[in-house]
């Protein structure tokens, strides 16, 4: 989805032997530029070997996308497998490790001749399998993998390493890398955690590495963490970090059943509301819409509106229609527009779709995505003449909620218009009208308004775009 390695790719148009490799599709999705694309490469695979290169990419495809949030969000992602031989099999195990005695599990030290001189026992730990020997940056292999992506698949979003290898062992960094075995895809899931998706050990990481972030906070306040909304379920609550030596002490965690502190555990509902929040930021959930042509001429009616939408399992996403700011539709992926549902002039038909996944703590969720496509249908009288046609995205933040004072709310939206907001109390009555310019926070006082529930009605220029509960206490 990702345009990135532009510069390599320059240099590399200029190299005299750029090396392609043939690279097959393990999971497809739709179209690259609409999805997260996920690229494996191979490392201590001959020639003959390949085959079960794809079969052991193909089965740690189907392991991740059977762990949640990756299963109900599989359509978001696409998954691409680089075949690049290696002259010898395996990965070089030195013997050096001293974390463990060796020749440890009876693996006899040896050296073999692969593509990214994968290596057990780096920096002396046996099971951390890498591809800079020591982490000496003059092997280059991190800039060898640069290129071959960029040679090969540039629109990656990430890439990782398959080691054929049985011996357990892995590592991360920008390029995960892992052997074939039963936990060799749960331990690249853990190194996504940090890659892709911005999560933190859950194990205490070192005082270097510990940083405000989605799991991982210095804030003790039940009421102020981060993920308050989830205290209390699922055995989400604020637990502090354990170490034998750093500041660990002044850290706390979601959880102690997580794959960011075990890799034998799933995501914690944090973690998974994390991952779920970046997919939404990577990849709009509209594939396609129709009609996009700028100009229908003489149209014959009804005309048919309709989205393709990149649907998670079990469908969770949720669409309203809007003409001229009155719903007519909820939920349908298609809508006809008759002429008499048309005024003379110009019309706006409006779809906000938005995901109500029970994963996001959707009503007290600090921030939703709305994306939304407009159509302008100028209905003259000589018939319809033009439809224009723009899809943007609005950020939406709104919180402390519940509140018994101020609330406050800020919007970021792709269309840098003024957001208009009306309060309506629970009777349907109008109660506040706010102005939000784009990027801008802005703290309401409801101090003076009765207990309840209200409702947040936006706008971008007078079209409808998305409602939201508030509950005032
Ligand atoms: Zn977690």
């Amino acid at each position: 989805m990702k345009h990135v390695l532009l510069i390599v790719l320059f240099f590399s148009l200029h190299a005299v032997t750029a090396q392609v490799f043939n690279v097959e599709a393990i999971k497809i999705s739709g179209d690259d530029d609409k999805r997260i694309n996920l690229v494996i490469l191979s490392e201590g695979y001959q020639s003959g070997e390949l085959t079960q290169f794809i079969t052991d990419a193909t089965n740690f495809t189907n392991t991740m996308f059977g762990q949640s949030p990756f299963s109900q969000y599989a359509n978001y992602f696409n998954v691409y497998a680089i075949k690049i031989p290696s002259n010898e099999s395996g990965a070089d195990h030195p013997g050096t490790a001293t974390n463990v005695t060796e020749p440890y599990n009876n693996l006899p030290t040896k050296y073999v001749d692969t593509y990214f001189n994968a290596t057990y026992d780096s920096f002396g730990t046996h099971w951390l399998l890498y591809y800079e020997i020591d982490g000496n940056s003059a092997n280059n292999t991190h800039a060898k993998i640069s290129t071959v992506l960029a040679n090969n698949f540039p629109m990656y979003d990430q890439a990782m390493i398959l080691v054929n290898s049985t011996e357990y062992g892995g590592s991360g960094g920008d390029f995960p890398m892992a052997y074939t075995g039963f936990w060799g895809a749960r331990v690249v899931m853990h190194e996504l955690g940090h890659s892709l998706f911005d999560l933190k050990d859950e194990y205490y990481p070192g005082d270097l590495l510990a940083a405000e972030a989605i799991n991982m906070t210095q804030e003790t306040d039940p009421n102020l963490v981060r993920w308050k909304n989830w205290l209390g379920t699922n055995n989400v609550g604020i637990y502090q970090y354990t170490c034998d030596t750093g500041n660990c002490a002044d850290w706390y965690k979601p959880h102690q059943n997580c794959i960011m502190e075990s890799i034998d555990k799933p995501f914690c509902p944090v973690c998974k509301e994390g991952i779920i929040e970046k997919i939404h930021s990577l990849v709009s959930p509209i594939d396609a819409y129709s009609p996009i042509s700028n100009s229908v001429s003489n149209p014959s009616f009804p005309i048919d509106f309709s989205l393709d939408l990149i649907k998670p399992n079990p469908n969770t996403l949720e669409s309203t229609w809007n003409l001229n700011t009155v719903e007519i539709a909820t939920n349908t992926d298609a809508v006809s527009i008759l002429e008499t549902d048309l005024n003379a002039g110009m019309n706006t038909l409006t779809v906000a779709v938005t995901d109500a996944t029970t994963l996001l703590r959707v009503d007290n969720h600090e921030t939703f995505h709305v994306y939304t496509v407009t159509w302008s249908i100028d209905n003259s009288a000589l018939g319809v003449k033009d439809i224009t046609r723009e899809e943007n995205k609005f950020n939406i933040s709104i919180y402390p909620n519940p509140t018994n004072n101020i609330i406050t709310f800020k919007a970021e939206n792709s269309l840098d218009t003024d957001l208009k907001v009306d309060l309506i109390s629970i009777e349907g009555k109008k109660v506040k009208t706010v102005t939000l310019s784009n990027y801008e926070t802005q703290n309401i006082d409801i101090s003076h308004l009765s207990e309840g529930i209200y409702i947040a009605k936006f706008y971008a220029n007078n079209v409808f775009i998305v409602s939201k509960k508030i509950i005032k206490n």
